[in-house]
C-alpha cells in the first residue's frame, strides 16, 4: 500500500525523509553496532543525540541561555499537573480558556491553586479567540496560561494577551515551530512532541531559569519536578530515548529546509490554499472566526450530517484520511502540520471541489 495523506491531529505525520533516515539507522546507529531503542541513556553516543536535540532546537526557535530546555514524558496533560505544582507562590493562576484543552488545564491547577478564568470563548463552543485588549489579570496571578493553538476547534492567539506583567505559560502543544515565536515573551513553553515535531511519548518544556525551585509542595512527587529534570539535564531518569532522537531528526530537517521561517511561509501557503477554497465554496464552510483561524488544524463542516459522513468516507477511499473532526465538534478537520507537504493540501482542495460538484449536481 502506498503511503497516504494523513491530515490527523496527532500523532500526525513526519516528514518522509525523516523516517527513511530512522530506517536506515534501526539496526546499526552510526556504526555503534546497535540500534538507538538498545541504546543506554548514559552511553556517550546518546548523550550526543540528546545534546544535539537540544542544540538543534535552540537554533530553530532561538532560545536565550537562561531558559531551559527538558525532554520529559507525560504529554501535554502532565503539564497541567506539573505547570501549578512548580509554579505557585500565591497559589492563584489566571487561565484564558479558549477551547477543550485550556478547560481541562485549568480543571487540574484547581487542585493545587485558586484557578481565575478571565477570559473564555465558551459561550460560542470556542469558536473565537476572546478579546485579549482589556484582560483584568489578578494582581497576584503566579502565572496566566494560554493554549496558543485549539487543536480540536480550529483557533489561534494571533497576538499575546498583555499580562501586566505577569508570567506566561503557553501550551503549544500543536503549533510549536509552525512560525516564529519570541521565546522571551513566555515563562514557559511546552509541547507534547506528537502533533508537530516528532513521535508521542516525549514532551517538550522550554522554561526560564529563575522559575526552577526546589521549593515545592511536599507532597509534588519528585518526577515532576522541573528543577530535577534541569539539574540532570533531562536525564534523571530514562527518558523517552528513541523518541528524542526522532525528535533530534527533525529539528535537524528542518534546519536543513530553511528552519520556522521557511516552515511559517509554507504553512500560510498551506492554510490559505484550504481556507480560500473553504470561503468561495458552495458546500463546505469554516466553523471559526476567520481573524482567529489556525494555521495547524483547519476545521470545516456541509449543512448535513450525512454529507459529512459520506466526505469522509469518500476522501478516506481516495488516500485523504482521518479528516473526521473532533467528536465535540462534528464536521471535518484537516490537520496541516510541518510535515504535510502543500501537495498534500492541494489534493486535498481538488477532491473536496470534485465532490462538490458531484453533490450539487445530484440535488
Ligand atoms: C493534544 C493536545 C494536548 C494533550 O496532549 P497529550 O500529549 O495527549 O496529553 C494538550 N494540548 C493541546 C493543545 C493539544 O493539542
Amino acid at each position: 500500500m502506498e503511503r497516504v495523506w494523513n491530515f490527523s491531529a496527532g500523532p500526525a505525520v513526519l516528514p518522509e525523509e525523516v523516517l527513511k533516515i530512522a530506517a536506515e539507522q534501526m539496526l546499526n546507529y552510526e556504526n555503534s553496532g546497535m540500534g538507538v531503542m538498545e541504546m543506554s541513556h548514559r552511553s556517550k553516543v546518546y548523550d550526543k543525540i540528546i545534546k544535539d536535540a537540544e542544540a538543534d532546537l535552540r537554533k530553530l526557535m532561538n532560545i536565550p541561555n537562561n531558559y531551559k530546555v527538558l525532554f520529559l514524558q507525560g504529554g501535554g496533560h502532565l503539564q497541567f499537573s506539573m505547570v501549578p505544582l512548580n509554579l505557585m507562590k500565591n497559589k492563584v493562576a489566571d487561565y484564558i480558556v479558549t477551547g477543550e484543552w485550556a478547560k481541562k488545564a485549568a480543571k487540574e491547577a484547581a487542585k493545587y491553586l485558586k484557578v481565575n478564568k478571565i477570559a473564555s470563548s465558551d459561550d460560542k463552543n470556542f469558536t473565537y479567540i476572546p478579546d485579549l485588549s482589556n484582560l483584568k489579570v489578578s494582581p497576584d496571578a503566579d502565572y496566566v496560561f494560554i493554549c496558543q493553538n485549539n487543536t480540536i476547534y480550529g483557533t489561534r492567539f494571533t497576538e499575546l494577551p498583555d499580562t501586566s506583567g505577569k508570567d506566561l505559560v503557553s501550551d503549544m502543544s500543536s503549533n510549536i515551530l509552525s512560525e516564529p515565536f519570541d521565546v522571551t515573551k513566555f515563562a514557559l513553553i511546552f509541547a507534547g512532541a506528537q502533533k508537530n515535531i516528532g513521535p508521542a511519548g516525549t514532551t517538550i518544556v522550554i522554561i526560564r531559569e529563575d522559575l526552577l525551585t526546589d521549593d515545592l509542595p511536599e507532597y509534588c512527587p519528585t518526577m515532576l519536578s522541573y528543577k530535577i529534570h534541569a539539574d540532570k539535564d533531562s536525564l534523571y531518569n530514562t527518558p523517552p530515548t528513541y523518541g528524542i532522537y526522532v525528535c533530534g531528526l527533525v529539528f535537524k530537517h528542518l534546519l536543513a529546509n530553511g528552519g520556522v521561517e521557511q516552515m511559517y511561509k509554507k504553512n500560510l501557503e498551506k492554510a490559505n490554499l484550504l481556507y480560500d477554497f473553504l470561503d468561495n465554496s458552495k458546500l463546505f464552510k469554516g466553523t471559526v472566526a476567520k481573524k482567529d483561524r489556525s494555521l495547524m488544524n483547519v476545521t470545516f463542516v456541509t449543512d448535513s450530517e450525512e454529507i459529512n459522513d459520506r466526505f469522509v468516507k469518500e476522501a478516506t477511499a481516495a488516500g485523504l484520511v482521518n479528516l473526521k473532526g473532533h467528536r465535540s465538534v462534528g464536521g471535518m478537520r484537516a490537520s496541516i502540520y510541518n510535515a504535510m507537504p502543500v501537495e498534500g493540501v492541494k489534493a486535498l482542495v481538488k477532491f473536496m471541489g470534485d465532490f462538490e460538484r458531484k453533490v450539487l449536481n445530484e440535488s
